[in-house]
């Protein structure tokens, strides 16, 4: 996994420590974390324990801030047995950034170790989603399903991906979403710029 300190603004309230796990099952023409896929060789392996050992030494900012731990990737929800086992040792807040494209009881299991989740829905239209990610979206809409009763606890990522959705398409994903009961979005437009001849993501 790969640790990263002291993130404000990004990954929820207050001051957070990232922990990223590698692997996602998804191909997103756009990655914005291509390291994710590189084998889980290159990073270290903490126990849940040691994991809570090396995040400790921010203690003072996450209690005085509100923050905590935000687990991403990859796809971080394909490691729900090891966030549910920090969140019986954590004092901390926990987030997760999803894309939400897993199994539906890993999903059950999470929502009892998770405070909010951030979802990257991407688009709602299944066409578009497969164009862009290369995998069906019908364990995502399930998932949301699931996740209906914590809505208050969701923030939904629905971005303008140049090429693949428009401004109509993501008004009709929000407002499905709505109906499912969710209030909390992040509009945003990927930036990205041609580069020899190809469309890549502007970091
Ligand atoms: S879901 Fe996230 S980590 Fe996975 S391929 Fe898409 S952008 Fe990359």
């Amino acid at each position: 996994m790969a640790i990263r300190r002291h993130r404000i603004g990004t990954d929820g309230t207050g001051v957070h420590t990232l922990v990223c796990f590698p692997r996602c099952p998804l191909s997103c023409r756009f990655c914005l974390n291509p390291e994710t896929s590189w084998p889980e060789e290159g990073f270290p392996h903490l126990s849940p324990e040691e994991l809570l050992e090396t995040v400790r030494k921010d203690d003072l900012y996450f209690s005085a801030t509100g923050g905590g731990i935000t687990f991403g990737g990859g796809e971080p929800a394909l490691r729900s047995r090891f966030i549910t086992a920090f969140r019986h040792l954590s004092p901390w807040k926990i987030d997760l950034e999803t894309a939400l494209n897993v199994p539906a009881e890993t999903v059950d299991s999470l929502k009892d170790a998770v405070d909010h989740f951030f979802i990257d829905v991407k688009d709602m239209d299944s066409g578009i989603y497969r164009a862009y990610t290369g995998k069906d979206n019908t364990l995502v809409l399930r998932n949301l399903e699931r996740l209906a009763d914590r809505a208050e606890d969701c923030t939904l990522r629905l971005p303008l991906i140049p090429g693949y959705n428009n401004e109509e398409s993501r008004r009709r994903s929000e407002e499905t979403l709505k109906r499912m009961g969710f209030m909390h979005f992040d509009l945003f437009e990927y930036k990205t710029a041609i580069r020899d001849g190809k469309r890549q993501t502007n970091l």
